[in-house]
């Protein structure tokens, strides 16, 4: 088993794997689980300090980002898709999936979105249903701060959608003060369960979109309405994946129980950065850096997977390159969640050191000391 420090999946821990174990009852049947799977809910809603109702839905982080869209768009509606990345921009499709017209806002991706420049746009045209925005890019690993640029669009009558799966249990999240409408969570990110689950926070105005839509939702597995009334209903409009929820309950335990979690984030994250610039590696991002993920140049002259595999077979340690514009230009280091912790980032940087050594990269400083030294 390699050490994984991937920006996700992520690790998972004892207890989690040992709750998935346990024996499970019928979810479709058994009265106790709708109860068990409601307080769930409720115990990750209170977590994002929101009294909208979250729904936890079977399938990975892709599902939530398509139920938001298929759920809010009818054909001819206007959606504004804010890019500073491979997922911002990932949008667009969803959008255009269900007949929607996406009008991209698209900034720089070496930093995050700024609100002033947004605030500009706005006032010329705000004739949208709803917008899009990314929290964490996990290929750029680039922050948007979802509390200053989510009020703006809400100002303006439109409905935010947040993909927050790589930010969240790493970067604080509180959807009251950020106003979102629809905040996209997964499962094998910080939280560090395994992946399988989207985790849906819908507020009233959203609920309401859907409810006055003149048309039906084009899709059956991503109609968020379907999950409206399962409470009172007891009626899930498919089989709920009780095992996968049991692991879920395990580690939200583990996060609430964690009190220093945002502040451990912070300061591995910020200690990773220093350690690799010691080192004499690039930073790929000028400003706006997550907690929960760091992407670095892969040096002139070598090869990221020639990197990714040394690690791999010499010291048993799994990171990852990146995908779309940035495949083959960067690596990413996960520190989330179960990966967030001195002892990992301390035997990644003394592996990396030597790995980059061999492959004859001159490091320009001791890592492992940066890394001591900031943390
Ligand atoms: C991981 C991730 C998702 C989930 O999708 P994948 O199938 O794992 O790519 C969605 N959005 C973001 C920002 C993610 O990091």
């Amino acid at each position: 088993m390699y050490n994984v420090l991937t920006p996700g999946p992520t690790k998972v821990r004892a207890n989690v794997r040992g709750a998935r174990a346990l024996e499970a009852t019928n979810a479709d049947l058994d009265p106790a689980f709708f109860d068990f799977y409601r307080a769930v809910c409720q115990r990750y809603s209170k977590f994002l300090n929101t009294a909208n109702p979250s729904y936890i839905l079977s399938g990975e982080g892709i599902l939530g980002l398509e139920a938001a869209c298929a759920s809010l768009t009818e054909p001819g509606d206007r959606v504004l898709v804010l890019d500073n990345g491979e997922y911002g921009k990932g949008f667009a499709d969803f959008v255009r999936l269900y007949g929607g017209e996406p009008v991209l806002y698209t900034v720089d991706g070496l930093r995050p979105i700024a609100p002033e420049p947004l605030r500009a746009f706005l006032k010329k045209d705000s004739a949208f249903k709803y917008a899009t925005l990314v929290h964490c890019d996990t290929p750029s690993g680039v922050l948007n701060d979802i509390h200053a640029l989510c009020p703006l669009l809400k100002e303006q009558g439109i409905l935010t959608v947040v993909d927050s799966v790589s930010g969240m249990f790493g970067n604080p999240v509180d959807v009251r003060r950020a106003r979102v409408d629809v905040l996209l969570g997964g499962s094998q990110k910080a939280l560090s369960c395994p992946p399988g689950l989207t985790m849906v926070s819908v507020s009233h105005d959203a609920m309401r979109a859907m409810e006055q839509r003149r048309t039906p939702i084009a899709s059956y597995y991503c109609n968020l309405m379907a999950f409206r009334d399962y409470y009172k209903d007891k009626w899930f409009p498919y089989t709920m994946p009780a095992s996968d929820i049991a692991g879920f309950a395990q580690a939200l335990d583990n996060v609430l129980e964690d009190k220093e979690i945002f502040a451990r984030h912070a300061r591995v994250a910020k200690a990773v950065r220093a350690a690799l610039m010691a080192g004499g590696l690039s930073l790929y991002l000028k400003d706006g850096f997550s907690n929960t993920v760091t992407a670095f140049k892969v040096p002139q002259g070598l090869d990221d997977t020639a990197i990714i595999e040394a690690l791999m077979r010499e010291h048993n340690i799994l990171i990852a390159g990146s995908f779309g514009a940035l495949a083959h230009k960067v690596l990413r280091i996960g520190h989330m969640g179960e990966g967030c912790n001195d002892e990992d980032m301390l035997d990644l940087l003394k592996a990396l050191s030597q790995v980059l050594e061999g492959l004859g990269f001159p490091l320009k400083g001791d890592m492992v000391k940066a890394y001591r030294y900031n943390a």
